[in-house]
């Protein structure tokens, strides 16, 4: 059983992952040995981490990975984003090995933060000064300062991201661990580094719901107990656009469906719109672009649109507002919770009309009705309906003849339809109706 230190919160949504029991304490030997795996460490990152160790210490600046790397280093799973601090200027560090090794360098002077673009690849990696934060209101960003490595694992959001792992010189694979971060990745815990923690940024309550979620691990019970009235207050006064950069992270996650499950249980809902509603969990599983079917989108259009799939149009717009969607995102939600609402209208109707109703909505909102509904006319549109064509085009016509005018558009249709509805099987059927179309008066 994993120690949840009475939190109160049972493990019925998340269990306790298989890594309890695994993270014992490692020898710098075995951390050498996970940082030369190429199976955690691409080969080449090792290369790239070794170059930056190199140029660190010839500048004499002690150099960390730290955050996110060193936690899933210690889990065993591969590493994604490497994020390197130095204690010193990470600009001039950039400058240095860019002087040797080439690519570019896009300085960020206020943070005195870099990132280095490999030569000839898209890959890059952050380079940061340490430094400290405070917070002068809650929600707001932090004003910074250059400090030492233990300043800036302080700042951090959770003990198990508060590990550094010394990369330069005879330092190499020693661990800064003074939040004990490495015994809360044994215990699967989620721990803050300070009480005010999420006053300070709510967006860290989401952060914590994540790795919950993806590791099987709880939040302890002091952090818990910090997702409060309080803390939930400020997430009023968090942009659109920062929430809704959380939730779409969320979406991304295998286990989104459980950490929708657990924003909704924490109260996190209401506080970031009255009308939010609850994730259906299981429609989960359509999170899932399936790519046979031939429709452009992603997992978290299909995942906002599944959201809000039984939301009436006055919400949907609501919500698109408070979540700074872009256009293009409002447009697949709106369509896709108005086409569900219209399906009772739609039912029994003819291909034609079905194909007419449809065409000019999003094809992922018209999937995204289809996965919850099963109305296999949705899937027919999809798959055959919408590549329906008569074989008589505009120029066609006009070559018979027809005068400039509505009547191009609506034989094309009533041909189309005609086609659709299984009225014409072939070309010449379609070259009669076409010449009574003709003869009709106008
Ligand atoms: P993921 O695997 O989800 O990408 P990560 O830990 O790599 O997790 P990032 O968002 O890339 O997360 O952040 C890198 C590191 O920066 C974190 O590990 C953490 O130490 C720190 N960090 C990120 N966001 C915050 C925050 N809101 N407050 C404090 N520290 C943060």
């Amino acid at each position: 059983m994993c120690n949840f230190e009475g939190t109160g919160l049972g493990a019925s949504r998340s269990t306790c992952s298989d890594y309890k029991g695994k993270i014992r304490f490692m020898q710098k030997d075995d951390i050498l040995r996970l940082m030369r795996d190429p199976n955690l460490i691409p080969l080449e990152k090792q290369t790239l981490l070794s170059n930056i160790a190199d140029q660190a210490s010839a500048l004499n600046m002690p150099c960390y990975l730290v955050g996110g790397c060193v936690r899933d280093l210690w889990l065993r799973r591969p590493v994604n984003d490497l994020d390197v601090i130095v204690e010193g200027d990470a600009i001039q560090l950039g400058k240095s090995l860019v002087e040797v090794y080439g690519g570019k360098l896009t300085p960020h002077f206020k943070f005195n933060t870099a990132i280095w673009h490999l030569p000839a690849s898209t890959e890059f990696v952050d380079l940061i000064t340490a430094r400290k934060e405070t917070y002068e209101k809650p929600g707001a960003l932090p004003t910074v300062a250059s400090s030492t490595i233990e300043d800036d694992l302080r700042r951090r959001d959770f003990t198990i991201n508060a590990m550094a792992l010394r990369l330069d010189g005879e330092g190499l694979g020693e661990i800064l661990d003074p939040l004990k971060g490495h015994a809360d990745l044994g215990r699967g815990v989620i721990r803050v580094l300070n009480p005010n923690s999420f006053m300070d940024d709510p967006t860290r309550i989401f952060r914590a719901i994540r790795y919950e979620g993806r590791y099987g691990f709880l939040m302890d019970a002091g952090t818990a107990a910090l997702v409060n009235p309080d803390s939930l207050k400020t997430l009023h006064s968090l942009s659109g656009e920062r929430i809704r950069h959380e939730l779409d992270l969320v979406l991304d996650e295998e286990q989104a469906a459980v950490m929708m499950l657990r924003i909704a249980d924490l109260g996190l809902l209401p506080a970031i719109h009255p009308v939010l509603p609850e994730f259906d969990p299981n429609l989960s599983d359509y999170l899932e672009m399936e790519t046979h079917l031939d429709v452009p989108g992603d997992r978290r259009t299909m995942g906002y649109m599944l959201w809000f799939i039984n939301l009436g149009e006055a919400d949907v717009l609501l919500l698109a507002n408070r979540l700074d969607f872009t256009n293009e995102l409002t447009l697949a939600v709106w369509a896709a919770a108005q086409l569900k609402r219209g399906l009772p209208h739609l039912i029994g109707s003819t291909p034609s009309i079905w194909t007419y109703a449809v065409e000019k909505l999003p094809l992922i909102s018209i999937y995204a009705v289809y996965l919850v509904s099963r109305e296999k006319a949705l899937l027919d549109y999809i798959s055959f309906w919408r590549h329906v064509r008569p074989h008589t085009t505009g120029n066609d016509l006009k070559t018979m003849g027809l005068p400039p005018g509505p009547r191009y558009g609506e034989i094309l249709e009533r041909l189309r339809a005609a086609w659709l509805d299984g009225v014409l099987s072939t070309k010449s059927e379609e070259e009669e109706l076409l010449n009574q179309l003709l003869a009709e008066p106008d």
